[in-house]
């Protein structure tokens, strides 16, 4: 099967310091890849390359064949290349579905002009992004709080709700930047069933996640990254014993 994302030769450097250096690996449709590494290894600066937000100073990226380096994150959306972030970007005053529905405005450019200028989206259309909104929810287990305030909701509530607003672009790759930071361990098992299940109905997952029990059990291909370098990959039990990534997180402490 050939390659959905591909990421070639990729790397960027700040202010003289290469933070990420040729950096390479694919990830096939419906596949589980995890990127991990070390503190500082560069993890989420590859993130950042790969949806849009930093231009790489070496390298492409490829969706489908095409090359969608550098590509503003909403044409990356419309492509199916989504993510959520290291930190929660989420509307506290907003519903939990209202927060979903943002998701569907930003894929329907029709809905952000009509927002912008100030036009009343069309009725139907509101009602279509509501249903499936509502769907989404239902998916990440939060459709009885739909019409809460986000503010009222548990942090692990909430990591869930960002997979549902990064799903509402209908992806074919969601970018997840450490879904299962400062989870309990019943709200990690909630993530990491929700992301076997993403991955089970056809979306690929290229994951940055700390914890490595979740980790090794859900991802079908690791990606170790040292001081910006890739110095790993392959299967999950293959990498954790390859001498070089043992020394790299033994080095940390
Ligand atoms: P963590 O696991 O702690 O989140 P990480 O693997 O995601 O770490 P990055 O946050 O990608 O690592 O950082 C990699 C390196 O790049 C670090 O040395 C960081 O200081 C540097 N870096 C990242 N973004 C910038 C920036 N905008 N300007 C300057 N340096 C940066």
């Amino acid at each position: 099967m050939s390659a959905l994302l591909e990421i070639d030769g990729l790397g960027i450097a700040f202010g003289g310091i290469t933070a990420v250096d040729d950096v390479s690996f694919a990830v096939r449709a419906g596949e589980i890849v995890s990127v991990i590494g070390p503190n500082g290894a560069g993890k989420t600066t590859l993130f950042n390359m790969i949806s849009g937000l930093y231009r790489p100073s070496q390298g492409k990226v490829r969706l489908e064949g095409a090359e969608i380096t550098a590509m503003e994150p909403h044409l990356l959306a419309r492509r199916g290349l989504s993510r959520t972030f290291q930190n929660l970007q989420v509307f506290g005053e907003m519903t939990l579905l209202e927060n979903v529905m943002v998701g569907h405005h930003l894929r329907e450019k029709a809905g952000v002009l009509s927002d912008l200028l100030g036009l009343p989206a069309s009725r139907q259309k509101t009602r279509a992004s509501a249903e499936s909104a509502l769907a989404l929810l239902a998916r990440v287990g939060l459709e009885k709080a739909a019409y809460r305030a986000a503010r009222t909701m548990s942090y692990g509530a909430l990591k869930r709700l960002e997979i549902a607003r990064a799903l509402a672009l209908a992806p074919k790759i969601l970018l997840l930047d450490e879904p299962a930071a400062g989870c309990n361990a019943v709200e990690t098992e909630e993530i990491d069933r929700l992301i076997a299940e993403i991955a089970r109905a056809g979306v690929a997952i290229l994951l940055v996640e700390h914890d490595m029990k979740l980790v090794m059990k859900i991802s079908a291909h690791l990606v170790v990254l040292d001081h910006g370098r890739k110095i790993a990959e392959g299967a999950p039990a293959e990498v954790a014993r390859d001498p070089q990534v043992i020394a790299a997180y033994l080095g940390q402490h």
